[in-house]
């Protein structure tokens, strides 16, 4: 592997891990929990780690974009976004409120990178 790659995939993992450590954090901090189908919070962290690599924010990875600089810019769909900070309410359901139906049951606001990197 050439010293390109080397750098990008220590990019790469560094994101995915201050993905995940910013999803358990603010979880607790919005008092909102993670899904009770734990491949929907993996691939949505993981999604969210791309955009970081990709395009030096996270970008709400559950949107299609004409403009993507633009939004980017804009910084209204860089997660946490403005939905969710305003009103608890992101579509992609990695935050949920307790009382939502896919809300994991045991209310989990952690979630371990080896359970993100076996759900992918
Ligand atoms: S909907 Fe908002 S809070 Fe949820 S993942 Fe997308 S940007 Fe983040």
């Amino acid at each position: 592997m050439d010293q390109n790659n080397l750098k990008f995939n220590k990019k790469k993992s560094e994101n995915l891990e201050a993905m995940r450590k910013f999803a358990e954090s603010y979880a607790k901090r919005t008092n909102t929990v993670f899904c009770s189908d734990v491949s929907i919070t993996a691939c949505v962290i993981n999604a969210l780690a791309e955009n970081k690599n990709n395009y030096g924010s996270p970008l709400c990875p559950c949107r299609q974009y004409d403009e993507l600089i633009a939004e980017v810019d804009s910084a209204y769909w860089n997660c946490p976004c403005v939905p969710m900070r305003e009103r608890k309410e992101c579509h992609c359901t990695l935050f949920l409120v307790p009382e939502d139906e896919f809300a994991a049951t045991s209310q989990t606001q952690t979630i371990e990178l080896k359970t993100i990197l076996k759900n992918l």
